[in-house]
């Protein structure tokens, strides 16, 4: 059989970062059967309606690497992706249910509903359709649509039974019928209400799994009585496990980061965000914890995917961010951040565009152990990029360093020039500077942080900053000692 899955939005606003968990698992479930996956507009509650809100996820899809294989305006177009496109379909579906008598026309007023909903809820029972409309004669409902009255049309829930179905997550489900509202079908401005168009859509489509987040399980009896009405098969339905956010409380409102875009302003790594969501909610059953996508579409199951909720937990989609930035090829991570500031700090980028491109990555292959993200880079940069600045005497003065007066500062970074004047040393790496350091300290009958703690001071003048050998590696020679003599004659 041919799979063809779908995510389906509604255009009213971003792409939120659950979202793309519902997509990721689509993706993934039609791609490792080498089929389709489709992008469909759900746009039929007008008033919720945000412009471009489909062309800013369709950018987002893509980034992800998970453009739909059909959607609007695409190559493959095959039909109206669009709902508010497709009225006349609808149209002519609801006829055929009303002319099987599994439909009906509504002819109450916003008023009465409200009336009668006000009704049930002073006498606390459940709020209901009272089908005072599903009784009228055929002679009754064409007088009133003859007299031109406003309608809506309702599905005929049939009485006494039980609404079953498998989930293939959650397995089966069963809710009696006189639980189910006679659900509204077709709203009075001719527009179709979801139940009514999603199961249209996905049977036209040929959609053959749904899966989509499980807030929509009390809805899916609605749609499958609608599927028996029209005779037509019913897809493999999947309910995701809802996300839960985790430390909510921990989190202050800025912190709340809901879009996508915003992660994605943040600097987190495509890689990192789709293996971090795929794992919330769905159970490799192995230890590793690092896939790519193409591992992740070889390995996905949805049988595995956990029946109850997840946390989405930002302090571990750092940790997974953490693990690419540090295990990225550095010409990538490069090429990466480039492409970053590109888009989210311009400003930054042409500054760094001054330096040359060893220099830049040099930083970067010392610091990607130290960030989370992208945007945690700039302000660890500062003392490489920017003018330099003296450090303030409380930092560089330290009591518990035995660094009382300047005169302990002056000996100690002259240790350190002579040290960086001295051509004979190469530096071929930070281990290989540090041990001539600590040789050299010793000889003065100095304490290593003595020497250390001015010398990375005068480099970077940051209450934090990387150690003074990182400094020196990537600042070199001839641009540490510039600092440092800068920053003696300052004192003197
Ligand atoms: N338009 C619905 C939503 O935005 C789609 C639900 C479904 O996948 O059936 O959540």
């Amino acid at each position: 059989m041919t799979i063809k899955t779908r995510f389906a939005p509604s255009p009213t606003g971003y792409l939120h970062i659950w979202s793309l968990r519902t997509v990721l698992y689509n993706y993934l479930y039609a791609k490792q059967k080498w089929w389709s996956f489709m992008l469909r507009v759900e746009d039929t509650d007008r008033t919720r309606l945000v412009e471009d809100s489909i062309e800013n996820m369709l950018e987002i899809l893509e980034k992800f690497g998970m453009t739909p294989d059909e959607w609007p305006n695409s190559d493959l177009w095959n039909w109206p992706y669009v709902q508010s496109e497709r009225l006349d379909i609808y149209q002519k579906y609801i006829k055929e249910l009303i002319e099987k008598e599994q439909a009906y026309y509504c002819f109450c007023t916003p008023e009465r509903l409200t009336n009668l909903r006000e009704e049930q809820q002073s006498l606390k029972i459940p709020t209901k359709y009272d089908q005072n409309c599903r009784f009228l004669t055929e002679e009754e409902t064409q007088a009133k649509l003859d007299a031109g009255e406003k309608y809506t049309v309702r599905l005929k829930v049939p009485k006494d039974i039980n609404i079953e179905f498998i989930d293939a997550i959650k397995g089966k489900i069963s809710v009696p019928s006189k639980d189910v509202d006679d659900q509204v079908l077709l709203k009075t401005d001719g527009f179709p209400t979801y139940h009514f168009a999603v199961v249209v859509d996905d049977y036209l489509m040929k959609v053959t799994d749904i899966i989509r987040w499980d807030e929509w399980i009390p809805s899916t009896p609605k749609h499958v009585l609608i599927y028996r009405a029209f005779g037509w098969e019913i897809p493999r339905i999947s309910h995701i496990p809802p996300l839960i956010w985790a430390n909510k409380k921990k989190l202050s409102k800025r912190d709340w980061d809901v879009a996508v875009e915003q992660y994605l302003e943040k600097g987190y790594l495509i890689e990192a965000i789709i293996n971090y969501l795929a794992l919330l909610g769905w159970n490799p059953k192995t230890t590793e914890e690092f896939f790519t996508m193409s591992e992740l579409i070889e390995r996905f199951d949805l049988e595995a995917v956990h029946k109850s909720g997840a946390f989405f937990d930002v302090e571990r989609l750092d940790f997974f961010n953490a693990h690419y930035l540090k295990n990225m090829d550095i010409l990538e991570l490069y090429e990466k951040f480039k492409k970053y500031l590109s888009i989210y700090d311009k400003e930054f980028l042409e500054k760094i565009s001054n330096f040359s491109p060893e220099y830049n990555k040099k930083i970067l292959s010392e610091l990607n152990t130290r960030i989370k993200k992208f945007d945690d880079l700039k302000g660890l940069t500062i003392y490489f990029y920017w003018d330099y600045t003296f450090p303030e005497d409380e930092l560089i003065l330290n009591s518990k360093m035995k660094l009382e007066n300047f005169d302990d500062v002056e000996k100690a970074l002259n240790i350190t020039l002579e040290i960086l004047k001295n051509k004979s040393w190469k530096f071929e790496s930070t281990d290989e500077m540090k041990a001539i350091f600590i040789e050299k300290i010793k000889e003065a009958e100095m304490k290593n942080w003595q020497v250390l703690w001015p010398t990375r001071c005068a480099l970077s003048w940051e209450k934090f900053s990387p150690w003074a050998f990182e400094m020196i590696y990537i600042l070199w020679k001839e641009e540490s000692i510039n600092r440092i003599e800068k920053y003696l004659n300052s004192i003197k």
